[in-house]
């Protein structure tokens, strides 16, 4: 790593040695990964792009790491990490956002502008760059309702922009669940509204899910997508396993479609709670849940 080290003190790219990925995933588990690096500019990001794939150095781009997984002996490689891209700029009714900003901060961004659109998104956690990825979406809206056009590099390392059409957006899929991309930032097109609607709809959402939800511990949101007709949480709830527990990992006593970080569990309790799950839920009901949650590999 000594040269991606030079690099980035050459290009004045922050980096961070052996940075613990448990302390960048909501999840809270994860070991060190080799480097961790944050650029803040389209530019630098090229330049890095490049100088990790003409060395063959292994890279994974986390946004907030709120659905993520990492394996407890780490990641032998270099985490790209977006945080430093973290602007929002409005421009009538549409936002102009940076990959890494917070989510949560455009839609306060949205209801101060009183920009209806975004209220569904309202509670998610993660980054722009993570949502775009994931097509993230709750309450009956995804980010795809509202995305224009995303601007990313390519692995070969150039500057495209792809309007919505193109992003292939599905549940919890888009164009980069398929291609190697880096998002630098996404357009939204939202609409004039009114500040208090906005803002009761909002906080409607929130409600309940500090009702529903166990946002008190760990986690990475729902741990598998839902099945068509179907819903994960019921179906793991239906073959009792709501609060089945594997070393400190838990299928959540409140939200059985959650798996929770109960008391310092380890990547392995989590991932062994995963595949019980399915192996039950598949036993007894013939269908086979997916994992949403995603693996730094
Ligand atoms: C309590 C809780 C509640 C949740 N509720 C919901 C919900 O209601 N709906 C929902 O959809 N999700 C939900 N999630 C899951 C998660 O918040 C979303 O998937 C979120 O959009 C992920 O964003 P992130 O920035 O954390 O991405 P990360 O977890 O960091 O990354 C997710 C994927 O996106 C990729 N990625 C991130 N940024 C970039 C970039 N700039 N360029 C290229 N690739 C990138 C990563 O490589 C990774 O594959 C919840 C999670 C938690 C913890």
């Amino acid at each position: 790593m000594t040269g991606l080290i030079d690099f980035c003190k050459n290009n004045n790219i922050r980096f961070l040695k052996e940075a613990l990925l448990k302390d960048y995933l909501t999840f809270r588990v994860g070991g060190p990964c080799r480097l961790m690096v944050f650029p803040d500019t389209a530019d630098k990001t090229v330049s890095l792009l490049k100088y990790v794939n003409d060395n063959n150095i292994r890279y994974f781009i986390i946004g907030k790491g709120s659905n993520l997984l990492c394996r407890d002996d780490g990641f032998d490689g270099v985490i790209i990490n977006t945080s430093d891209f973290e602007s929002a700029d409005i421009r009538g009714d549409r936002i102009i956002c940076s990959s890494g900003i917070s989510l949560m901060k455009v839609c306060r961004a949205a209801l101060d502008n009183s920009l209806t659109g975004l209220e569904c998104e309202y509670g998610i956690p993660g980054s722009v760059g993570g949502a775009v990825f994931m097509n993230a979406g709750a309450y009956g809206g995804e980010i795809r309702d509202i995305v224009s056009s995303v601007t990313h590099i390519t692995h070969g390392g150039k500057i495209e922009t792809l309007l919505s059409d193109k992003l292939d957006f599905g549940y919890r899929h888009s164009f980069y669940s398929d291609n190697d991309c880096f998002i630098i930032s996404a357009e939204f097109k939202l609409s004039e509204g009114n500040f208090s609607e906005i803002k009761a709809k909002m906080d409607d959402l929130l409600s309940r899910r500090k009702e529903k939800q166990p946002l008190d511990l760990p986690s990475a949101g729902s741990t598998f997508k839902r099945p068509e007709g179907y819903y994960a949480g019921a179906l793991i709830e239906e073959c009792d396993l709501k609060g089945y527990t594997i070393g400190g990992a838990q299928v959540s006593e409140k939200h059985a479609g959650f798996i929770v970080n109960k008391s310092n569990a380890t990547c392995a309790d989590i991932c062994n709670l995963i595949e019980h799950c399915r192996e039950t839920v598949y036993k007894q009901t013939g269908i086979m849940l997916e994992p949403e949650v995603r693996f730094i590999t």
